[in-house]
């Protein structure tokens, strides 16, 4: 499992193409054939399992488009579920 997770908000998002840069991952990319509410072609992610929950793409994104998810650090053997 990745350590991060995002949710797009693909309508607010104005592919300005910021994010797909600052990504350490590089997992963030425009959509190539796809359309959003505003016209624009919508950031995707092509590889969740890849994100560290490192937050860049909320930064940079002028739009507030990204909500990241960090998961937690797997506890030991000691938890059980
Ligand atoms: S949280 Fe970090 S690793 Fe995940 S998509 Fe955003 S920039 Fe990439
Ligand atoms: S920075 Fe925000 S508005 Fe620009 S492409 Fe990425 S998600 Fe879309």
């Amino acid at each position: 499992m990745g350590r991060g997770m995002i949710v797009i908000d693909v309508d607010r998002c104005k592919g300005c193409s910021l994010c797909t840069h600052v990504c350490p991952v590089d997992i963030l990319e425009l959509a190539e054939d796809a359309f959003n509410a505003k016209g624009y072609r919508p950031v995707i992610v092509t590889d969740m399992e890849q994100c560290i929950g490192c937050a860049s793409c909320a930064t940079i994104c002028p739009d507030v488009v990204f909500t990241v998810y960090r998961r937690k650090r797997e506890a030991g053997a000691a938890s059980s579920a």
